[in-house]
């Protein structure tokens, strides 16, 4: 019997859902639920491909792509060539920089689509390949809830050949690691900002109704700011509790993640270090510059923004801060040794 390595990531309950495994499988031995888990993790023989009913061929792909067995970097930021602000005129979660970049990529047909999530009135996630410009703006907005996003890219890597995605740090870096191991064809990595992320029935049930007394389908915007999380709701009312109620109801795989800036991305974005209403932007590679530069023009750019950089770092080194040990400690339980900070 083969044993992936993802089966220990996934035991330990510090798989991120993040999907790149399913999407990145020759065999297709790998599917995720509604619920972000990855199902029978103690039995591949279970995995489904059409009939075949024993279908992990024991390639060890999985191992290399898991942004978790990959591990995480001590400094996050030594990649960065350049800090800004941006925004633009779609009223997006912040600046709307994210909508705006990957609308005009696709308009001018440098990317033939992006890989992203929507979502439904009951704030329920679908994922999605956005193809045109007019789909993606209707994605806009941050859902703190959480789904595999590069689960997502088995279809497009049939049919495309310039693949975008839009994820969270822990997608950005297993969709890095795919680009470098399996599949190429992904051309930009645009990564947002993240400090934590909730399974949908914790955020529906326990946060919104039960902490918050909402009811999911009035909210419009959620938001973290200001050392609280907040809702605004279609009266156009808000409510806000602070951050520690809510912060230990994340997934739990997200007490164990050493990364806040998307270090894997090509383009991070963000709301923190930049003023309201714009958004924080590093840019980390050569196709992160390349492509920013082609949806400039959609962007107004604020050189310096305030409270900056500083911030953006310290709130990275509390993430790490908070979460390494988790990491390192499960790090010992695995019986292989890649992973760990470096
Ligand atoms: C779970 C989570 C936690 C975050 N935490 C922080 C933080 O601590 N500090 C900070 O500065 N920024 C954080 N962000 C990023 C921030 O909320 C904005 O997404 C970012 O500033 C981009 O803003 P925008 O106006 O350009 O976005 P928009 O133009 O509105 O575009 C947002 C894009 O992100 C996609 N998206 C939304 N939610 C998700 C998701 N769950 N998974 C994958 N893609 C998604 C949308 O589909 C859309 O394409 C977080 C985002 C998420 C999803
Ligand atoms: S070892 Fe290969 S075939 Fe088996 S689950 Fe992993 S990627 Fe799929
Ligand atoms: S690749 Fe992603 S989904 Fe697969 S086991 Fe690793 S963290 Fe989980
Ligand atoms: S905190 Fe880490 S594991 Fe959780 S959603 Fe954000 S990037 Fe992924």
């Amino acid at each position: 019997m083969v044993h992936p390595k993802i089966l220990e990531v996934i035991d330990y309950d510090v798989c991120t859902a993040c999907g790149a495994c399913v999407s990145a499988c020759p065999a297709g031995a790998i599917v995720m639920n509604k619920k972000a888990e990855v199902r029978d993790p103690d039995n591949l023989e279970l995995y489904t491909k059409g009939a075949a009913p024993n279908v992990c061929e024991g390639c060890y792909t999985c191992g290399r792509i898991c942004p978790v067995v990959d591990g995480y970097f001590e400094d996050e930021f030594a990649n960065v060539r350049s800090f800004f602000g941006a925004k633009s005129d779609i009223e997006g979660q912040d600046g709307g920089a994210t909508t705006a970049i990957a609308s005009k990529l696709l308009e001018l047909g440098e990317v033939d689509c992006f890989v992203g999530i929507t979502r439904n009135d009951k704030w329920e996630t679908e994922l999605e390949v956005f193809t045109d410009s007019e789909q993606i703006k209707r994605a806009k907005g941050t859902k703190y809830t959480y789904d595999s996003v590069l689960s997502a890219l088995r279809d497009p890597f049939e049919k495309y050949d310039k693949i975008g995605v839009i994820g969270v740090p822990c997608q950005a870096h297993g969709a890095r690691l795919i680009s470098e191991n399996v599949n190429d064809k992904i051309v930009v990595i645009i990564g947002l900002l993240c400090m934590e992320s909730f399974y949908h029935d914790v955020m529906s049930e326990k946060i919104i109704k039960e902490i918050m007394g909402l009811n999911p389908e009035d909210v419009v915007k959620f938001d973290f700011a200001k050392g609280k999380f907040w809702a605004y709701t279609k009266d156009g009312e808000s409510h806000s509790v602070k951050i520690p109620e809510v912060g230990p109801h994340a997934r739990n795989p997200c007490h164990h993640c050493c990364d806040y800036t998307s270090v894997s991305a090509d383009i991070s974005i963000g709301s923190v270090g930049a003023p309201d209403g714009w958004n924080s932007v590093l840019i980390r590679t050569d196709e992160g510059e390349k492509y920013f530069k082609m949806a400039e023009d959609e962007l107004e750019i604020m050189d310096d923004p305030k409270p900056g950089m500083d911030l953006v770092k310290k709130l990275a080194t509390m993430k790490h801060n908070n979460n390494s040990q988790h990491y390192l400690e499960v790090c010992e339980k695995f019986s292989f040794d890649e992973c760990g900070i470096r």
